[in-house]
């Protein structure tokens, strides 16, 4: 029986040893599971300055505390590490079951070290761990390479694998496990550097908690809690395949790079329309909702594609950023990027960076390897989205991400380059969605809509407040409370749509509790005060490796450009309170005006050891 857990696995690729650890109760305490041990251990352990994809980078895969066991929505997944996308902390969260896998393994996290000589992948039991040889896995697909490794390894294994992308070294390479991503931020890129392909977990169910009884009972009232949301129960007929009627109808509905805020022709893209295509729903570990929908296309020059999803971040940005509207292409795109392994938000957002440059004459039909990237070409699209993947062509430019494509292609692209910190922005335009914005501008990660969703802006939520989603310097306080919320949060690792369920504030805390039998989890307050000690750490991360005030920032188009919409509330819109925003998010965080936290505030957060 593995009780809940307190331990972790250290691989290290270049020696071949591997080492069973504990985590020390003070960071049990402090940082409770989850992010908040990513955080710790990579500040902790990862010298400033590495290079991200040299031996010396630590890719950390952890489960959260409530993994593998009956509560809902909580065995996802993440991974944290040193971007080679941004150079800044990453962290990228997943689904499926291998999280709860690595809890049955018996483990919180593992952390993987050096670099292996040759292509290797990971087999691990709740009793061993072996490296073993992946020359035959290698440039296998990431659906074929999950299939060789259920065929070897038996029916009761699980695993996560990078694809060709992460092989080539693609900037914005995932880790994939089933058709889920842990897709941000390159950690897929820093797998195939270590020549990982695999990690494959062969365990059984096995949790045990601290307080059983109170676990189950907490469990249970969950349930019955979830199942009378209304929310989680649109959320389980529709994923996201339908935000995009939300974001579309205020105005906020990326289009053509960002220029426009509304897609003509949206009555093809809606979430009716992507049911028509609609084949049946899978879920994560422990999980109701079965939120991934999968689409198959049936007839017409796609037929054959199928994918689970496109969720509303690929549908905007397969739709929207190349101002096409047909379904099935977006279909086939996404089933290509989890094919080659590769996230759909960065690789969607070179394409229609691209698509721009083709349109102002900064690419022409030679640079391109002769596609034509007019607007609405959704063939050039999938023939861009393989070139990338394999790093063939363009593709090789665009696989680096928009900032160093820009800087590859001259000529004034970077004005073009859609990002904040190096990461490509996602569906939300920052000048519709303020809230949303200054999280992009602040987050650590660089431009990430889960790091501090802005549901008050976004789906009219009136937690703690109501917000004016125009507003700037006056949701400050906002802005850090999603933030910190998410870390908190993420400590679980909880789902970010299963946070709208109306269950975490009376029970997440309790659960993490009985769990661990740390009684002070049970307090809210507290949580968000390890949400807000996760957060200073990543920015002390960041700050050692060179990111200040000046990186807190979107981009140009951004702070200058007025957002166009077709009828929304946002025409004219742009983001014009920078500085008076930052000066006062310090503040409220207890930083300084450059963005470094104060030795006070360090002192209250007990992180005076940084
Ligand atoms: S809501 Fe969807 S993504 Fe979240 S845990 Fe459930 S199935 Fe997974």
């Amino acid at each position: 029986m593995t009780i809940n857990t307190g331990r972790f696995l250290r691989i290290n690729l270049s020696s071949g040893k591997t080492a069973t650890e504990s985590v020390p109760e003070k960071i049990a305490r402090d940082f409770v599971g989850g992010r908040g041990y990513g955080i710790k251990y990579l500040y902790d352990e990862l010298a400033p300055n590495v290079d991200p994809l040299g031996e010396d980078n630590k890719l950390i895969i952890l489960n959260g505390v409530l993994a593998g066991t009956s509560a809902q929505a909580a065995s996802r997944w993440m991974v944290c590490t040193k971007s080679p996308l941004t150079g800044a902390f990453a962290r990228s969260v997943c689904g499926a079951d291998f999280g709860a896998w690595l809890k049955f393994a018996g483990y919180d996290f593992i952390i993987i070290e050096g670099k292996a000589k040759k292509p290797v992948y990971i087999h691990m039991t709740k009793d061993s761990c072996q490296i073993l040889d992946a020359s035959e896995l290698w440039g296998k697909d990431t659906k074929e390479t999950q299939e060789w490794l259920k065929e070897h390894h038996g029916s009761n294994s699980r695993a996560a694998c990078i694809g060709p992308a992460g092989e080539k070294l693609v900037k914005y390479a995932g880790i994939f496990s089933d058709r889920r991503t842990a897709g941000r931020c390159g950690t897929g890129t820093v797998m195939g550097s270590k020549n990982l392909k695999a990690i494959t977990i062969t365990a059984q169910r096995n949790v045990q908690h601290h307080d059983p009884e109170a676990y189950k009972q907490l469990a249970r009232e969950q349930v019955e809690v979830i199942r009378e949301d209304r929310a989680f129960q649109f959320h389980k007929e529709w994923g996201t395949t339908c935000t995009q009627d939300i974001t579309n109808e205020i105005g906020i509905y990326p289009v053509k790079n960002f220029r426009y805020g509304q897609q003509v022709g949206y009555e093809k893209i809606t979430g009716a329309e992507y049911r028509k295509f609609r084949t049946g729903g899978i879920g994560c570990y422990s999980c109701p909702a079965n939120c991934g929908k999968v689409h198959k296309v049936l007839e017409g020059p796609y037929a054959g594609a199928t994918s689970e999803g496109p969720e509303y971040e690929s549908i905007w940005v397969f739709t929207g950023s190349i101002d096409s509207t047909s379904i099935e292409a977006s279909i086939l795109a996404d089933q290509l990027c989890d094919d080659l392994g590769m996230d759909t938000i960065s690789a969607g957002n070179a394409i229609g960076f691209a698509y721009e440059l083709y349109e102002r004459g900064i690419l022409s039909k030679e640079d391109t390897d002769g596609l034509d990237l007019s607007y609405g070409n959704h063939a050039s699209m999938i023939a861009l989205i393989k070139k990338i993947g394999l790093r063939e062509g363009i593709g090789d430019i665009l696989a680096e991400g928009v900032v160093r494509a820009a800087t590859a292609i001259g000529k004034g692209a970077e004005a073009y380059a859609m990002h904040v910190k190096g990461l490509e922005i996602p569906a939300y335009d920052p000048r519709g969605t303020k809230g949303m914005g200054y999280n992009y501008a602040t987050s650590s990660i660089g431009a990430s809509h889960c790091y501090g969703y802005a549901r008050q802006d976004v789906f009219g939520a009136i937690e703690p407040r109501m917000t004016d989603r125009f507003a700037e310097v006056e949701n400050a306080d906002i802005v850090i409370y999603n933030q910190d919320g998410t870390a908190w949060k993420e400590t679980g690792v909880i789902c970010a749509f299963a946070v709208g369920w109306g269950w975490v504030n009376n029970f997440f805390g309790k659960l993490l509790a009985a769990a661990r039998g740390i009684d002070e989890f049970a307090d809210n307050d507290y949580l968000q005060r390890v949400g807000e000690r996760i957060y200073t750490l990543e920015r002390l991360f960041n700050i050692r490796e060179g990111f200040g005030r000046e990186q807190d920032t979107l981009p140009q188009r951004i702070l200058t450009e007025p957002l166009h919409t077709l009828e929304a509330p946002g025409e004219g819109q742009i983001v014009s309170h920078r500085d008076e925003f930052l000066d006062r998010y310090y503040q409220l965080r207890g930083w300084s005006k450059e963005g470094v936290p104060t030795p006070e505030r360090l002192k209250e957060l007990g992180l005076t050891d940084v």
